[in-house]
């Protein structure tokens, strides 16, 4: 049987009282179900916070992001895997398209982020997925074959038994247009296939989450699919009671 997971990005959002508020409320409100991991990941300077308030909830804090250096040094700005997992925090996303796009992680960069990540203690969750451009000039599968591929080269089969992989197509991100539960499945058997290639049982036990306007009146259908095991929600992690009920779809395959 394999895990899932709902994990909610918030971005650049948030406030003290938002952490408490949010984190409590879902504490309270989401009734945590065995072998479905719900995480939360708002901005770094809430994360300490986050993790004190979410203590004995079963809820887990994840961060956004971290340094591709891993030892201490002059890298004013930066916050290192160490860090993380120093303050307790235990999954990292990486890669994210925003990150892609806007701050010119390219792939090798997410590749050694992830290294990073795991030697640090933490679990990444890597985040992969094609433009509308590459879609529709049917490039899609070759571009996320390449993020993948350079992920392997640095981690191995070992750092993709402790990784996590979230699909995430950057015309779904933000857009209220998600991808159908059919277009999901496709490219989550695709990314299976690609990790099975180095390791059958790795591939078979990965977790694969969905990303892209996922919310509670769409979650179902998409995470029956079965290559799609959760999802990374943006928008609707916002909203408590909105993420308490996209939780609510998960149910372990
Ligand atoms: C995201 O930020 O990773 C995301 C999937 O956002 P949204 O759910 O808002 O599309």
């Amino acid at each position: 049987m394999r895990q899932m997971m709902v994990a909610g990005n918030w971005k650049m959002h948030g406030s003290v009282a938002f952490t408490a508020d949010m984190v409590t409320t879902l504490a309270t409100k989401v009734a945590v179900k065995e072998g479905v991991t719900l995480l939360v990941c708002p901005p770094a300077v809430y994360l300490s916070q986050a993790v004190a308030v979410a203590t004995q909830s079963g809820i887990h804090i994840g961060a956004q992001n971290l340094a591709s250096i891993a030892a201490p040094g002059a890298y004013t700005g930066e916050v290192a895997g160490f860090m993380l997992s120093d303050i307790g925090c235990q999954y990292v996303i990486v890669g994210h398209s925003e990150r892609r796009a806007l701050y010119g992680e390219t792939n090798d960069v997410v590749a050694q982020k992830t290294k990073v990540a795991l030697d640090s203690g933490l679990t990444p969750l890597i985040c992969v997925g094609e433009t509308l451009d590459q879609r529709e000039a049917g490039q899609a599968e070759a571009v996320i074959a390449a993020q993948l591929d350079a992920v392997s080269a640095v981690i191995g089969v070992d750092g993709w038994e402790q990784s996590i992989v979230a699909y995430e197509p950057v015309w779904a991100i933000g857009t209220g247009r998600t991808a159908s539960p059919e277009q999901a499945q496709e490219i989550h058997a695709f990314i299976r296939s690609r990790l099975a290639a180095l390791d059958i049982n790795m591939a078979a036990s990965m977790k694969i989450l969905y990303g892209g306007s996922v919310k509670p009146d769409n979650a179902a259908l998409i995470f029956s699919q079965p290559d799609v095991d959760g999802g990374l929600i943006g928008g609707a992690a916002l909203n408590a009671d909105d993420f308490s009920r996209i939780y609510a779809c998960a149910q372990p395959k």
